[in-house]
């Protein structure tokens, strides 16, 4: 399949991924909102990708100047080149062993946060109706315990479509 954007672009994504420029990866399906931070201007852009199954792309833009114009930019190069791989990455993460770990967990005890019972500062436990323990968590770190509360205890309750289209709407030029 040829590279979607321009080489320039290829080379210049290419760098910013090696260093580590693209951060958060949010997506539903086949549609992606990427973090890309480049360092060099010390900004961060949201290029915005719709791909097929097969890792083509069927649609995409930026928050930054040059995509407005070229439709073409180093952050969409970089976020396709995290994404892409032998299959691209929401057709590997339907396949994943963690997607159905995690949704047969959810099928069982749901998304609130009281499934989580606290047995110290540093563990929580998920007990069956038997009382066994069957899952615990482990804080190790303050970086640990921030993402815990952001994932699970201070979630905001929302769907992922939700999240993905305010956040977009909230990078639109204009809004
Ligand atoms: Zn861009």
């Amino acid at each position: 399949m040829t590279f979607p954007f321009k080489n320039q672009h290829r080379q210049e994504g290419n760098f910013l991924a090696n260093a580590g420029g693209v951060k958060n990866i949010f997506f539903s399906w086949g549609t992606y909102q990427v973090e890309v931070f480049e360092e060099a201007v010390q900004t961060t852009f949201w290029p915005f990708l719709q791909i097929g199954d097969k890792g083509e792309l069927k649609d995409s833009f930026c928050t930054c100047e040059v995509a407005e114009k070229e439709k073409s930019c180093a952050h969409l190069a970089a976020a396709f080149l995290q994404i892409s791989g032998d299959k691209p990455l929401h057709v590997r993460f339907q396949d994943s062993f963690w997607n159905h770990l995690c949704f047969a967990a959810f099928t069982l005890f749901g998304a609130e946060s009281d499934i989580w019972q606290k047995k110290s500062e540093e563990k929580f436990s998920c007990f069956s109706p038997q009382h066994e323990e069957l899952i615990s968590l482990h804080v190790k770190t303050e970086k640990g315990q921030h993402i815990l509360n952001e994932y699970i205890f201070q979630r905001v309750p929302e769907t992922e479509e939700i999240s993905l289209l305010a956040s977009i709407a909230a990078n639109l030029p204009g809004t």
